[in-house]
């Protein structure tokens, strides 16, 4: 779930600018310029944002509930960041003020770099929020965003002192911001979180029903990870380009990693087809904050939805008998031969004895729904904490009819597997 401190953190800094910008304006600037270059800060302030998230650092996961959560905010900063750029571009005064040499300002280069920013924004944006592009070109295509940062920096850092005054109370707060996003721009577009990356030799690919098991040996130390965490797996060698995202579904005492990757795409179709024992991966984590350890409620609801299971795979995994908690884990999949470890649950679920495990298929007519939960749960809805993950329209559908029957925002975690 999305954690409020994180949105806070961002509404303070904002809030500060827009107090430090009308409460202290230069005396040369009017009120239409206060207004727009207001705008154009607010936008700046957001790029940083998305800057600074796109840094993964741990202690961001911790103030926004998860590196997908954090990706979710560095979308919607990004786009309102464009938003609030295209209103100041469109508003802010054209014409010079008396006494402004027109000549000594065409020689500045705020204006052009800051229409060149605005340009690739704009392109950027409408990239990065196309779905259609492949993740694979989309990324490089992506980093785009780096160039219109430097060049709105350059924008308001070369602007004449009747738009933008350095040194006011708010220009001093957005030279901060673009020190600590050009510090953040650097860490991320190197890869220096890569520095962190773990070393493991292939040891085993399984094929399962239309997903692989990889199992990983570590070369050294293990990562420590939680149940329910994810990694980034970066295959060594050519042709296996950028690091995917997938969930841990081994348990943490386990001496070997284990993923479960389903096959969707031209990477993971190659991992099935092609990656070898004794290949070389480095997995980079763990990430995210899928933890239903840490919840309160001891009463629980677990929906998965095809592989959606891998982070309750390795919750089941990691379980010691005597858990207190109760668990009812609704494992959605399309077919019984669809259900990927179907046997290995059941067979927990029997050792364990506090987990209650329903597997539905959709092929007889049975899926994951709130009024069929109502109708057999021993307690009303409202009592029980809830985690879903799987495809989005069922994570949607689930949400919306649990919020109608009055069960809090707050009692539902969600795991989203993608990004974009
Ligand atoms: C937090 C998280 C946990 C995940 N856990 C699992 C899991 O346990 N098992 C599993 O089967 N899948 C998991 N996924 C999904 C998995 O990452 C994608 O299915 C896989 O990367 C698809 O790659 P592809 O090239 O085969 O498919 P494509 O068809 O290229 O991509 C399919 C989807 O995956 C996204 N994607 C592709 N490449 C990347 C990448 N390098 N980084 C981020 N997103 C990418 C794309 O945006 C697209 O929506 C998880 C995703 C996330 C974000």
């Amino acid at each position: 779930m999305l954690r409020q401190q994180g949105l806070l953190a961002i509404a303070a800094v904002l809030a500060l600018f827009i107090i430090l910008h009308l409460g202290f304006p230069p005396d040369a600037h009017g009120p239409r310029t206060t207004g727009t270059t207001m705008l154009g800060g607010i936008a700046f302030l957001l790029m940083t944002a998305s800057v600074v998230l796109s840094t993964r650092l741990d202690l961001f996961e911790e103030l926004f509930g998860g590196l997908d959560r954090m990706y979710q905010v560095h979308r919607v900063a990004g786009t309102f960041a464009a938003v609030f750029a295209l209103v100041h571009f469109f508003g802010v005064p054209k014409d010079l003020p008396e006494g402004m040499d027109p000549v000594a300002n065409a020689l500045v280069p705020s204006a052009p770099l800051g229409m060149l920013g605005l340009i690739f924004l704009v392109i950027g944006l409408f990239v990065a929020l196309n779905r259609k592009i492949r993740y694979s070109r989309w990324r490089p295509t992506h980093k785009v965003m780096a160039l219109v940062y430097v060049l709105v920096i350059g924008h308001f850092m070369t602007a004449p002192a009747i738009f933008f005054e350095r040194f006011s109370a708010s220009g001093v707060l957005l030279i901060i911001a673009a020190a600590i996003g050009m510090v953040a721009l650097v860490y991320s577009l190197f890869g220096m979180n890569r520095r962190t990356a773990v070393p493991f030799t292939i040891e085993a690919v399984n094929a399962l029903e239309r997903a692989t098991e990889v199992v990983l040996k570590p070369v050294g130390d293990m990562i420590d990870f939680k149940p329910g965490q994810f990694a980034f797996v970066e295959v060594q060698g050519k042709g296996w380009s950028e690091p995917h995202p997938f969930t841990i579904s081994s348990a943490p005492g386990e001496d070997r990693l284990r993923f479960t990757m389903k096959v969707l795409g031209d990477w993971t179709r190659k991992v099935r087809e092609e990656l070898q024992p004794g290949g070389e991966v480095m997995v980079r984590g763990p990430y995210g904050r899928f933890d239903a350890a840490r919840a309160a409620g001891r009463k629980q609801i677990w929906l998965a939805g095809g592989i959606g299971l891998t982070p309750f795979l390795s919750k089941l995994r990691a379980m010691q008998p005597g858990d207190d908690r109760h668990i009812h884990l609704v494992y959605a999949a399309r077919e019984e031969q669809d259900a990927i470890f179907l046997d290995e649950l059941k067979a927990r679920a029997a050792e364990l004895g506090n987990v209650t495990l329903i597997p539905l298929f959709s092929e007889e007519g049975n899926f994951a729904r709130v009024d069929k939960m109502k109708e057999n749960l021993p307690d009303p809805l409202g009592t029980y904490e809830y985690f879903m993950c799987g495809p989005k329209p069922m994570i949607d559908g689930l949400m919306k009819d649990l919020k109608k029957e009055g069960v809090s925002r707050k009692s539902i975690h969600t795991e989203a597997f993608e990004f974009r």
